[in-house]
């Protein structure tokens, strides 16, 4: 180890900035942050040897090398701890890569060998690294007053505490629930144990592109003991489930009849009960035709934690696959979402009024009649259509045609995925749409 790392407490000490331009500024917006007395210094001369010895640290941003040495070295002589940007060598300190998450700071350093490196691994703790891991250690601190009260006994205060930050009050506080969190701890501390580790995390896995996922979806899945997926998840999103995870696909297709809902439901109880960390994951989002709001009812009677996190849902990721705007100030002002296989066979009623996008997710089977119904209410034939199977996957297949020929259309180009039909003017702006559509777009414009 070259350098030993410490955290300075700034709040109310002079930090001096010496050197002007945007680093200096950065400096010292970082150092305010932290609740330092910043002084800047931004002529060319050297700063007094009153000015750094009132300082508790000096940092040096001077674009000039002659006056960052002399500065440099003239703290040094006053004893007071400097660091020249870029200048490990003259600096009497170096300062790590950050990862700020409130009172959680990871600081990373390379011996202030390799900047580089220590932004890349950086960036790799920050994706590992909750964005409300803060709020965590905050949530945790209002608390500890009052469960070392409750809890005195020390072994018994470390259990609650373990499992209070590895459980489901915690991954609350994660997602932004603070209220549920802050109802679930003081229970655990009126009963003097934390609620077991089962819960429930209801994860959108998008439509297909494992890019696609959320930083929060993929937190999940590396951390979810159990993973009950559907078949519209791709192998390379459950990939990232840990190797020991248990995997249960629910889905319908490969031959195998899909799970009952009521089954699924159950599965889900059940694993949580057992204290098990559980992802539902779903394509797309799991509140867009995703059965999500089934789910979370079932949860929410067996009294199982639960949070949801939403996922790019089909048409969001077909249309941005194929250069496809959902609405344009010109040619759509409303997009819907309809399902083709609504209970008891019910059509969805939608308006035929024109400048507007309709996406018809399972709709191969329903597509003629929803195609004939938009044109009974007065929608123009001649709407531009696209029918995208597998969307933003490597196997994606895209078909362009007509509202009138919808129906045809669906029928002849039908493989084994996933297929959206978009309904709507803007289809004729697609990468890839034929021209006539192109041109009578454009005469319509
Ligand atoms: N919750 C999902 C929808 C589930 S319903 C979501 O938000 O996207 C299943 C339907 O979604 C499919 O019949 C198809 O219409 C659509 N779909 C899902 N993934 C798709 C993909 N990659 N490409 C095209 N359509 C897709």
């Amino acid at each position: 180890m070259r350098h030993f790392p410490i955290f300075l407490d700034l709040c109310g000490r002079t930090a001096l900035v010496v050197g002007a331009g945007e680093r200096a500024e950065a400096k010292a917006a970082a150092l305010a942050a932290a609740g330092a007395a910043v002084v800047r210094h931004e002529g060319a001369d050297l700063p007094t040897p009153e000015q750094l010895r009132s300082a508790s640290v000096v940092f040096v941003c001077a674009g000039d090398p002659a006056q960052a040495a002399a500065t440099a070295e003239r703290a040094t002589v006053e004893r007071v701890p400097v660091n020249v940007v870029d200048r490990p060598d003259i600096s009497t300190f170096v300062m790590p890569a950050i990862v700020d998450r409130g009172d959680v700071v990871v600081a990373i350093g390379t011996g202030g060998a390799a900047p580089v490196l220590a932004r890349r691994i950086r960036a790799r703790i920050q994706q590992l690294l909750p964005e409300r891991l803060g709020r965590l250690a905050g949530f945790a601190a209002r608390f500890r007053g009052t469960v070392k009260a409750a809890v005195p006994d020390f072994d018994q205060r470390r259990r609650l505490w373990e499992r209070v930050l590895a459980g489901p009050i915690a991954e609350q506080v994660l997602a932004g629930r603070e209220a549920e969190a802050q109802a679930a701890m003081v229970e655990a501390i009126n009963r003097r144990e934390a609620p077991p580790a089962g819960i429930v995390h209801l994860v959108g896995a998008g439509p297909g592109d494992p890019e696609l996922l959320t930083v929060r979806a993929l937190r999940l899945i590396e951390e979810a003991e159990v993973v009950i997926h559907d078949d519209l998840v791709s192998p390379d999103i459950l990939s990232h489930a840990r190797v020991d995870a248990l995997r249960i696909p629910v889905g319908k297709r490969q031959g195998r009849p899909s799970t009952p809902q009521a089954e699924i439901e159950a599965l889900l109880v059940r694993h949580a009960r057992a204290g098990r960390r559980v992802v539902r994951l779903k394509g797309g989002d799991p509140f867009v035709f995703g059965r999500g709001g089934e789910e979370i009812e079932a949860l929410r009677a067996a009294g199982i934690p639960f949070t949801v996190v939403p996922g790019i849902t089909a048409v969001l990721g077909c249309a941005a696959a194929i250069d496809l705007p959902l609405t344009h100030r010109d040619h759509a002002s409303a997009l819907t979402l309809v399902t083709g296989e609504g209970r008891a066979g019910a059509r969805p009623a939608m308006s035929a009024a024109p400048h507007q996008t309709v996406a018809l997710y399972m709709g191969t089977r329903a597509a003629a009649d929803v195609a004939q119904g938009l044109m009974a209410g007065g929608r123009d034939p001649e709407t531009p259509v696209a029918v995208i199977e597998n969307g933003t996957r490597p196997d994606q297949r895209v078909a362009f045609g007509t509202l009138r020929g919808l129906g045809d259309l669906v029928r002849a180009d039908r493989g084994n995925g996933p297929a959206l039909v978009v309904i709507g003017e803007t289809v004729a702006l697609a990468r890839g749409a034929p021209e006539a559509t192109s041109a009578r777009q454009a005469a319509c414009a």
